[in-house]
């Protein structure tokens, strides 16, 4: 790590430390790390699925035709070749769950479905674009967890004959507006806004920390490249993994950082 990036690091541990409430806006690039796979991009999971799949509209009119990709990207761990395990947390969602419960983090906001920030502990969490954990039936409402029994035979089916739909949000579909009025007031209420692993290309989602940064905030940046936020206004920038980044923050608050 060169003497630039520690300066980077020691600067982020004190602003963290001083501050009256901070929240975590997390993106793709900390669930990289426990390996869940990319959408867009070069080797990203739409170079080899149909797209159309994912929008609410063909999902409604044709949910047997979606549900074998959406189980193939969201569901491997129980698709009859697919033998992958579910993805576990890494070192970045550890660390923020436990300053959650510390009182070192007041909120955390992801842009991710994976439930991995659920996974470690976060309870102070707006998923802000749903989660593959649960599905909720269209016709009745029921919401039950994403077992792997539910979802063996295809399009997976509510005890009252409804259709199961994955809790995230679909193309076409609306933000949850629980998570959308909770990430909101969360925002507007905190002096630090920690980006970790968001370009902020998507929208409502990279509002959030501009809604910090427009009331007085400090953004404190975690992205190994530079992204829409930083020339824009990010105050601090770490140029690191996200669980690199956490871990060496970490140590500096607990005051145990080694020279
Ligand atoms: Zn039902």
């Amino acid at each position: 790590m060169n003497h630039d990036t520690e300066r980077a690091l020691d600067k982020a541990a004190a602003i963290l430390a001083g501050a009256r409430s901070v929240i975590a806006f997390t993106g793709a690039g900390i669930s990289a790390e426990s390996g869940v796979p990319t959408f867009r991009g070069a080797g990203g999971i739409w170079e080899r699925y149909d797209e159309r799949h994912l929008e609410l509209g063909y999902f409604r009119a044709h949910p047997e035709l979606a549900w074998p990709t959406i189980r193939d990207i969201f569901y491997a761990f129980a698709s009859p070749d697919g033998e992958r395990p579910p993805f576990q947390p890494n070192d970045a969602h550890r660390v923020l769950a436990a300053w959650e419960q510390q009182g070192i983090l007041n909120f955390t906001v992801t842009q991710n479905i994976d439930g991995l920030h659920a996974a470690a502990g976060s309870r102070r969490l707006s998923e802000f674009h749903g989660t593959t954990a649960t599905l909720s039936c269209m016709r009745c409402g029921a919401r039950v967890p994403s077992a792997r029994e539910l979802l063996e035979t295809l399009p997976p089916r509510c005890p009252c004959g409804g259709i199961y739909k994955p809790d995230f949000t679909f193309f076409g579909e609306g933000i949850d507006p629980a998570a959308s009025s909770s990430a909101y007031d969360a925002a507007r209420k905190a002096d630090v806004c920690l980006v970790i692993g968001s370009t902020g290309l998507v929208y409502p989602a990279a509002t959030i920390p501009r809604v910090v940064a427009g009331g007085g905030g400090t953004v404190i940046e975690v992205n190994p490249e530079p992204s829409t936020f930083t020339d824009d206004i990010t105050g601090v920038f770490l140029p690191m993994g996200a669980s690199e980044a956490l871990v060496a923050l970490d140590r500096r608050l607990r005051g145990t950082a080694t020279p």
